[in-house]
């Protein structure tokens, strides 16, 4: 698969309308009987759950925190549309963390704040918010954070798994490989990888700045994370498929 060569210094590849995609959004997961839930906040985000009559597992999905990662908030409306959920799993989706980065095509929100970074000290208005409606949730057996990276070779993921509970990496990386390449880089982000997995052995309490995953487990909301990056220098319908099979194999394989 050819990769567009286009990312140089940043993302510089196709960008979403985000607001047309989180109407879009809307409509399928009303749809398909998601309830809506505002974040409420200087800048409002919508959350959506999907309750189950006797659920088994609880899964947590969340994407959109970086506003320069559209295949993101496009592989959850494919999700929603696509509608192949485990009949046992109820569900909570943030599908766009970062509403006002997104409108620029930046990383950062509008204030510049990096929201992926900020979940130890809290200082944007959307990570306040986020942390206040997740402390409002159960805690979740799974949780998913849905990425992209400019400069990948191909998909990645990193799991966070302290008690060592059975992993879900391999069989994700094994479905995603039938879509996408897999970075088959020995060191991503200055971490040791294989065959596109990354496991940081982290103590939250050692790093000063906590992206969301890291607060999900930091908070015990979940003991189970993983963060999906699909490459962006490779075309749009590979990322999100790519993002796309990741989160079912993870719930077919919990
Ligand atoms: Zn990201």
């Amino acid at each position: 698969m050819q990769r567009l060569g286009k990312n140089h210094g940043g993302y510089r590849g196709e960008t979403v309308e985000i607001e047309k995609v989180l109407l879009d959004i809307q409509q399928a997961a009303a749809e398909r009987n998601w309830t809506r839930d505002p974040v409420p906040g200087p800048v409002e985000f919508i959350a959506w759950r999907r309750a189950v009559p006797s659920p088994r597992r609880r899964v947590y999905l969340s994407t959109g925190i970086h506003g320069d990662e559209p295949a993101g908030p496009l592989a959850a409306l494919q999700l929603l549309r696509e509608d192949l959920w485990p009949g046992d799993a109820a569900l909570w989706l943030c599908p766009c963390l970062n509403p006002s980065g997104f409108a620029l095509n930046r990383r950062e929100n509008s204030a510049g704040i990096d929201l992926n970074r900020d979940y130890r000290h809290r200082q944007s208005a959307e990570v306040r918010a986020h942390a206040q409606w997740l402390g409002e949730q159960p805690d979740f057996d799974l949780a998913l954070c849905l990425h992209e990276d400019w400069e990948a070779h191909g998909f990645y993921l990193y799991e966070l798994n302290p008690e060592h509970r059975p992993s879900l990496a391999e069989s994700i990386i094994d479905a995603v490989a039938g879509v996408c390449p897999i970075d088959p880089s020995p060191v991503i982000e200055e971490r040791p990888a294989q065959n596109g997995i990354i496991r940081p052995v982290i103590n939250p309490l050692d790093r000063p700045q906590w992206p969301e995953s890291l607060y999900l487990i930091a908070q015990n909301k979940t003991r189970l994370s993983y963060t999906f990056e699909a490459p962006s220098d490779f075309p749009m319908a590979t990322r999100v498929a790519a993002l796309a099979a990741a989160v079912q194999a993870a719930l077919r394989w919990l």
